[in-house]
Order: structure tokens, then sequence, then C-alpha cells
């Protein structure tokens, strides 16, 4: 499964905000993600970043 920068993806489980929606801002040794519901951005290493993205 490839992930790209700017991609949009799920999430597991939704942030507090309320949204499960992130969009990718890296890909790399680790993942940026940013919060489509209140532009929160977190930094996720790979391995669980796979983990957390809801597969299509
Ligand atoms: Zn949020």
């Amino acid at each position: 499964m490839e992930y790209n920068i700017g991609d949009i993806v799920e999430m597991k489980k939704k942030h507090p905000c309320g949204s499960n929606r992130w969009q990718i801002i890296r890909v790399g040794v680790d993942f940026k993600f940013k919060c489509l519901g209140c532009e929160h951005i977190i930094t996720v290493e790979r391995p669980k970043a796979l983990k957390m993205i809801k597969k299509k």
C-alpha cells in the first residue's frame, strides 16, 4: 500500500475534535498528518502510522 503527500486518509480512531479524516503531509521514516477537522498536526513513526490508517 503506497501513500503520497496530499492523500486524505481515515483513521481507525477519531481525533478529539470529532474528525477521523487526515491529510498526509509527509511520508518516510515518519509520517506527518494534518487533521481535517482542527488542522492539528501529528508525527507518527511509519509502522504505527500504517496501523492507524483505516484501509479502504
Ligand atoms: Zn482534529
